[in-house]
């Protein structure tokens, strides 16, 4: 993403220079799209003369990641299993979800459904009888 940022002087090197400091900032919540838009938004670039010099000073002065998403934001201290993320926009909390969520596409957290797992051994314990029968 740093290579891809507008502006004159933006070598790979540069780039690399760059890297530790915004990896800092994915560490404490920033998004790539997120730094970048910052970056991008507070560096004037049509008139600096080294682009990467400002992108560094940006980073190296940079505020806490931007507000978690609205009905997230209630949380406002920090995550509870992971305490170097903010609560509600705790990028390892996130992750697990999206693990866990691609483990179990279906039932999940959902809570127990009382009809549906009546249904569910009723038409099991017919199977089982019909089966017996044979
Ligand atoms: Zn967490």
């Amino acid at each position: 993403m740093l290579t891809r940022l507008p502006g004159k002087g933006l070598s790979e090197a540069a780039a690399v220079k760059l890297a530790p400091l915004a990896e800092k900032a994915l560490a404490v919540g920033w998004t790539l799209d997120g730094l970048r838009a910052y970056l991008v938004r507070n560096c004037d670039t049509e008139r600096v003369r080294y682009a990467p010099a400002v992108y560094e000073m940006h980073l190296r002065e940079l505020p806490g990641p931007p507000a978690p998403r609205s009905e997230r934001a209630a949380a406002a201290g920090m995550c509870e299993r992971h305490p170097a993320f903010m609560a509600g926009d705790c990028l390892r909390c996130l992750r697990e979800e999206r693990d866990r969520q691609q483990q179990q596409p279906e039932d999940g957290l959902r809570p127990v459904d009382g009809m549906g797992l009546l249904a569910r051994l009723q038409a099991q314990r017919a199977a089982t009888t019909a089966g017996g029968v044979r």
